[in-house]
């Protein structure tokens, strides 16, 4: 299957894209630079301890990016950079993210996570739809979402489809559920053209160290102890971040207005499983160092963690023509390999 698309409905020209410093944001401008030449890219980022203008080294040239340090509940700084750059296209992955973080200090997530995302919609309203009388031809916002809102799966239990009850477990999946709804919202009471995305975990180059694989990756460079919550037995269908990006661009181009889409992989591991792969890679790296999975130590879990996640693909399979291509064990060879030459990430 190719990404062709099954229609041409929407060309973006003006992108806002905040978060553009993170993990997955980063990946993304330059998936737009490489992709689509000619593009004008605002990335708004107000860097946290999240953000890094690391990430967004080396970018692919063209005069169209500007980096703009900036909060998105700033309501004012929003407004000012839709009119300055004339922005049709907001996409918005701006979020604090860290699920851990979100248990010790919950209210930064409920600012940015909720409020953050109601100040982008009303500012993107106002602009395009009172001011300008844009047609949802002539614009677009794009919510990227994850699937913890939809709560914990059973062992045996069907994967999530887009119509499955949310049901989030931590302060981080609940204010994400809380952005989908307002962001559903404002599609269905003012007539902003909004889709929205629900992914499943990613990795890849330039995700934070206190995320999963890269604790693991870096645990194995250092020789030091791999913490495993619980029994390890959690289980996430991981996504290669580029398969992510790949999809918002089609969503974006080819998605329906007022429409979500699940994205992942259709490939589920145990956090363990992802350990011990990691383990088995760095055996074969540093044998000199021993069987690295003799690091792995199993720590007290994290209150409420859910047990597991898995994304029924189909919807976004079918209709744009998505799918995964970067298969986990190549994936994780170029994370690995990306951690060992930039320590400093
Ligand atoms: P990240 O934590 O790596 O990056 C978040 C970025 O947002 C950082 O650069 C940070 O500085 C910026 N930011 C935070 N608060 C801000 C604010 N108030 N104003 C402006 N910028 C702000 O996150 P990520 O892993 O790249 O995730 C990006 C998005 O994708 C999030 O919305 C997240 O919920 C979603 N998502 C992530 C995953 C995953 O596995 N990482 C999976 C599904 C969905």
């Amino acid at each position: 299957m190719n990404d062709s698309p099954p229609k041409n409905r929407y060309t973006p020209a003006s992108v806002l894209v905040t978060g553009g410093a993170g993990f997955i944001g980063a990946n993304f401008v330059r998936h737009l630079l490489e992709n689509h030449a000619g593009l004008s890219i605002v990335n708004l980022d107000n860097l946290t301890y999240a953000g890094s203008l690391a990430r967004l080294q080396d970018l692919p040239g063209g005069g169209g990016y500007r980096f703009v340090e900036g909060d998105i509940c700033d309501a004012d700084l929003v407004a000012g950079l839709l009119r300055d750059f004339a922005i049709d296209t907001i996409v918005h992955f701006a979020a604090e993210s860290h699920v851990d973080r979100s248990i010790e200090d919950p209210a930064v997530f409920v600012k940015t996570n909720v409020l953050g995302t109601h100040t982008l919609l009303h500012c993107a309203s106002a602009y395009w739809l009172t001011e300008n009388g844009f047609t949802p031809q002539q614009c677009r916002f794009h919510h990227i979402s994850t699937d913890e809102v939809y709560g914990s799966l059973d062992e045996h239990a069907a994967a999530f489809t887009e119509t499955h009850a949310y049901l989030p477990s931590s302060p981080y999946s609940a204010t994400k559920a809380g952005s989908d709804h307002l962001a559903r919202a404002y599609f269905h009471t003012f007539g902003l053209p909004v889709t929205i995305s629900n992914c499943s975990n990613n990795y890849g180059p330039g995700q934070h160290r206190e995320k999963f694989i890269p604790t693991v990756i870096d645990a194995c460079l250092r020789g030091k102890s791999i913490p495993v919550y619980g029994d390890g037995r959690q289980v996430r269908d991981w996504l290669y971040v580029d398969d992510h990006c790949r999809g918002i661009d089609a969503i974006l181009r080819r998605g329906m207005p007022g429409e979500t889409y699940n994205i992942g992989a259709n490939d589920e591991r145990s956090n363990l499983e992802v350990a011990e792969e990691i383990c088995a890679r760095f055996d074969r790296l540093a044998p000199q160092n021993g069987a690295h999975a003799r690091l792995i130590s199993h720590v007290a879990d994290r209150p409420g963690h859910d047990r597991r996640y898995a994304i029924d693909n189909r919807k976004i399979e079918r209709e744009l023509g998505w799918r995964a291509r970067v298969p986990f064990t190549g994936g994780l060879d170029k994370t690995i390999e990306f951690y060992r030459r930039r320590p400093a990430i």
